[in-house]
This record gives C-alpha cells, sequence and structure tokens, in this order.
C-alpha cells in the first residue's frame, strides 16, 4: 500500500520504523530535505502548506496522513473529493489547526475546557479576571504562542493578534491521553501518561506512563475520550492534553490530531506502541494491545542553550550501560537550542525507581555541538 505523509520529522520517522516489520511503501512530503524521513522514505521535497503541492503528492496515494497539523487543509479536502482517503478527516484537522475553532468545538460538545473568551485584536473590551492566558489563534507551537497575563503591567504586553484568552488554570498535573480509531469503528486509548515537574531539578522534560491519577480522575478522563471521539467523527490517532487541576477536576487543554511526543514511552513501556497503533489505522488492521510492561518514563533529549551547528551527544555510552534503557536519535544533524534530538525511553519496576533513573540519566547526557 502506499502510505503519504505530510511532515518529515521524528514522528514520521518512529512510524516508519515500525511499520517496517509490515510491506508498505512510505512517501514523505517535507520542505527540508535534511528530515527526520529524507533517507528512510520515497521522499518528496516540497511544501506541505501549498495546496497544490499537497494535491500532488496525494493525488495517487492509497491513504494520506499527517504528523505535523500545520498543513494546507483545502489541498487535503480536494484529495478527499477525489477519493483519496484522509486520516484523519480535513474538517478535524482544520478545527485543531486554529485554537478558537477548537475552544468552540469544545464548547459545542461539552468537553470540560478552561472558560474562555475569544478576541480579534487588542482593542476588544477583555471580560477575563486576572490571572489568564493569552494563546494565539495560529502559529503556536511547544509553547510559543503562549503568555500568562497576571497582572495590568502584563496587560500592556497583550498579543494584538485573533487569539483565545482563557483562565489560568491551577495546575496539580499535567496528563496526556492517546487514544486511537479505525475505519470500522474500533477504539483504543493507552493508558494515561504524566508529565512530571519537579521545578528544583527543573525535570519539565519528562513523562512517565501510568500516571498516578485516582479512580474519579480516570473517569472523568474517559468521559472526555469519548465525547471527543464521537465528537470528532474522525480516524486517527489523537493525543488529548489535559489538565488536573488542585479541586481535582479534569480540563482539555488541547488535542494534538497526530502522534504526539508524550507517547513516545510506548515504545519500550507499552505492549504496542503509538505508532504501530497508528500504523494500523492507516491501514484499517484491528488494533494494538496497549497495555502498560510495568512503568516506562522518557527523556527528551533536547539541544542544550548556547550550541548550535553539527550535534554531539554527550554521556549516551554510560546511559547505553544501564539496563532497561533506549536511546532513540532522530537523524537530525544540526542542534540549536531547544531541539528535539531524540529521547531516552525507560522501563521500570517501580516509579519510584523509574523516577531515579530518569534522574540520573538527565544528568548524565548533553546535546552540544561538535567544535
Ligand atoms: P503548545 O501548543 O505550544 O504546547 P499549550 O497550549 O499546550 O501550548 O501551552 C503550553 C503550556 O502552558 C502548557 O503545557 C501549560 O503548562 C501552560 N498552560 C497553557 N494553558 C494553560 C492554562 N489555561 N492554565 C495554566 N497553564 C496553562
Amino acid at each position: 500500500m502506499k502510505i503519504g505523509i505530510l511532515g518529515g520529522g521524528q514522528l514520521g520517522r518512529m512510524l516508519i520504523q515500525d511499520a517496517l516489520n509490515y510491506d508498505d511503501e512510505f512517501y514523505i512530503l517535507d520542505p527540508n530535505a535534511d528530515c527526520s524521513c529524507a533517507n528512510i522514505s520515497f521522499f518528496t521535497q516540497g511544501n506541505f502548506n501549498d495546496k497544490q503541492t499537497v494535491i500532488d503528492f496525494g493525488k495517487d496515494k492509497d491513504v494520506v496522513s499527517i504528523e505535523i497539523e500545520h498543513v494546507n487543509v483545502e489541498g487535503l479536502e480536494a484529495l478527499e473529493k477525489q477519493g483519496v482517503k484522509v486520516i484523519p478527516t480535513s474538517n478535524i484537522i482544520k478545527i485543531i489547526q486554529q485554537k478558537i475553532l477548537q475552544k468552540q468545538f469544545y464548547e459545542e460538545h461539552q468537553i470540560p475546557s478552561p472558560p474562555f473568551q475569544i478576541i480579534l485584536s487588542k482593542e476588544e473590551e477583555i471580560i477575563m479576571d486576572f490571572p489568564f492566558v493569552q494563546k494565539l489563534n495560529t502559529g503556536g507551537y511547544d509553547g510559543k504562542g503562549v503568555q500568562i497575563i497576571r497582572d495590568e503591567n502584563d496587560f500592556n504586553n497583550l498579543w494584538d493578534e485573533p487569539s483565545v484568552l482563557e483562565n489560568l488554570v491551577d495546575i496539580d498535573k499535567e496528563l496526556s491521553l492517546i487514544i486511537a480509531k479505525n475505519e470500522s469503528g474500533e477504539i483504543k486509548s493507552f493508558p494515561v501518561t504524566e508529565m512530571v515537574a519537579d521545578p528544583k531539578l527543573n525535570l519539565l522534560d519528562f513523562n512517565i506512563c501510568p500516571a498516578q491519577i485516582s479512580k474519579e480522575v480516570q473517569i472523568q478522563i474517559d468521559a472526555i475520550a469519548e465525547k471527543f471521539m464521537n465528537a470528532a467523527n474522525s480516524e486517527g490517532l489523537f493525543a488529548i492534553e489535559l489538565f488536573l487541576d488542585k479541586d481535582g477536576k479534569v480540563w482539555v487543554n488541547e488535542t494534538a490530531p497526530r502522534l504526539h511526543n508524550s507517547g513516545h514511552q510506548s515504545q519500550e513501556g507499552n505492549v504496542n506502541s503509538q505508532f504501530e497503533q497508528f500504523y494500523r489505522v492507516l491501514k484499517n488492521l484491528p488494533l494494538a494491545n496497549t497495555e502498560s510492561c510495568g512503568f516506562s518514563g522518557m527523556l527528551n533529549l533536547v539541544g542544550e542553550e548556547n550550541f548550535s551547528g553539527k550535534v554531539k551527544y554527550e554521556g549516551l555510552t554510560d546511559v547505553l550501560q544501564l539496563s532497561n534503557t533506549y536511546v532513540h536519535l532522530y537523524g537530525k544533524t544540526q542542534t540549536k537550542p531547544g531541539r528535539k534530538m531524540g529521547h531516552i525511553n525507560v522501563v521500570a519496576n517501580s516509579r519510584e525507581d523509574l523516577l531515579e533513573q530518569l534522574i540520573s540519566i538527565k544528568s548524565l547526557v548533553k546535546v552540544v555541538a561538535a567544535p
């Protein structure tokens, strides 16, 4: 089968890695000839934000999907009209692309997400109480395009662009649910993942699975997942990012209509990974068992501050001496501050053991540039 993917980053790369267990042809469209998938796929260099490029790329494929949501939706709509299978639907991608439409979607379908106001410019009357969060309608990614407005002083910095203004949630935990649906209508989710934030160690960049949550919280999450999947009415794999607040209530932060960083530990931490699951969605195969194999966690390998250039990984040999530790690099040759270059997964017998190992690995590795 000819599978076409818009985007050739690490998500596509790890999808192809798992899908190599089967017999398919992967076609990738990405503007960057040096992207993570370029050397492991039938690669087309091109702009996935251009309608005609998307149509030309997709028209002879059996299925077209995405590994980034910022793609040209009109191109995908045209492909759907031509009878090409597009997963997820262009409609749900369009809604998720724009924070304003996304928030309205949650409201319309009674999916709990923090109370909000929509503004098109900063001249509008702001009815939100301090503190609140401003999120740009488009162009936000990895925390960019999001700012907290705490008081009158911050108010002067309000961006003058179409935005969602949203209540600042008093966050106890940030959680993520990865859920998949195939054409036959089968739906399966992974155990909930938890982002661990330790301000002392500044460990903002690892997540662990399964999350430590109460039955009541799990019930709220299950209800959200059911409502979301009904409302989205689309095949695909989705990552629903959630806030658990200090009163025990769960809110939807946002959803990604694709593979997600919060599911990487599933590669070794679950019976099957998010990548295997997504592959099965693309082919309408029976969905895979998602059970956890003990406690698993993931540490992002991110380019250190002050280093740009040809990447060099320090400490990986030490990490490889540890058991139940798995290194995944994304095939990116150039590092820069904050760039996601790879990750390390760890599987352990207890949550305490897992956290201890992640903390020690974090101190061992560094992503720098070769001199
Ligand atoms: P991105 O899509 O760029 O990742 P998010 O909308 O997820 O942006 O916001 C980034 C981070 O900002 C979140 O992970 C969370 O820590 C914080 N944040 C976002 N919205 C809120 C909110 N309403 N209340 C509290 N913190 C928030």
